[in-house]
């Protein structure tokens, strides 16, 4: 017990892998997911026992504050004070701009950035009055560099470097560090379903020559969240082979 860490859509596909690297950091990790999928929860859970891994699972829905506050009271009750919160939960719902109704853009924003509020508002000041936190939000490539088709979600990931950037500068005189993570082209379930002729042309443009895996984003948010990694925050950690450099 102890030693909390939360990541959100941590029954996802880069969820997973985080889990499972904060829990070789020696963490209590809590994958948090999605209220309707309770039962996908328990399967998963079953599924990482059998792997060696005892992570527990507790529902929350991002986009409602209430259900982060009462996420994080709950876990602070069960299993002791929060010192590691990763905002991984994400969606896309893509089209052009002329064709991108509102329910799109308003999806995107709740889940990709109001998010990023909602969690980290429960948790910044127990951090900061414990003089520990590590705050690490799963932004995108595109959002920094734009994407077409992508308007609600680079408009959203961009978004959340601005909160990681402000909210480190509050942090940091107290031990909390906020960072985020931009990967590239990973090869979880959503990259895998792009016909492959497509996929092979994506590919051929990322100078490592290959797409990413969930071990190279998860690597990543175990570096920063590390006890020792003090020293970094504000930052916008790329994880895409090269693939945008700025
Ligand atoms: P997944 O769809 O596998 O994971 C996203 C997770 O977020 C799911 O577990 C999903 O739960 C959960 N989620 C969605 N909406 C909510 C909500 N309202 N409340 C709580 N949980 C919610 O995607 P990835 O693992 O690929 O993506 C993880 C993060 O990485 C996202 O932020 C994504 O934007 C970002 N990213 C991914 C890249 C990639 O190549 N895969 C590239 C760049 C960034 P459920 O499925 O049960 O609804």
């Amino acid at each position: 017990m102890g030693k909390v860490a939360i990541v959100t859509g941590g029954t996802g596909g880069l969820g997973t892998a985080m889990c499972l690297a904060l829990a070789d950091q020696g963490r209590t990790v809590v994958a948090a997911y999605y209220p309707a999928e309770a039962e996908k929860a328990r399967a998963w859970q079953a599924e990482r026992k059998t792997e060696g891994y005892d992570i527990a699972v507790y529902p929350v829905d991002v986009t409602d504050f209430a259900s982060c506050a009462a996420l994080v009271e709950q876990i602070e009750t069960e299993l002791g004070p929060v010192e590691v919160l990763v905002n991984n939960a994400g969606i896309t719902r893509d089209a052009v701009l002329k064709k991108m109704d509102k329910t799109a853009w308003d999806a995107v924003i709740a889940t990709n950035l109001s998010s990023v509020f909602n969690m980290t508002r429960q948790v910044f000041e127990k951090m900061a009055a414990r003089r520990f936190g590590r705050i690490v939000n799963i932004a995108s490539v595109n959002g920094q560099k734009g994407q077409f088709g992508q308007a609600n979600y680079s408009a959203a990931k961009a978004g959340v470097h601005g909160f990681t950037m402000a909210v480190a500068q509050e942090g940091a005189r107290n031990g909390v560090t906020v960072n985020t993570v931009s990967p590239g082209y990973i090869g979880t379930e959503m990259v895998m379903a792009i016909a492959e002729d497509v996929r092979a042309k994506i590919v051929a443009q990322i100078p490592v020559g290959r797409l990413g895996t969930p071990q190279d984003v998860a690597r990543t948010v175990a570096f920063l969240t590390d006890d020792d990694a003090g020293y970094i925050t504000g930052a916008d950690l790329y994880v895409n082979g090269g693939l945008y450099l700025h």
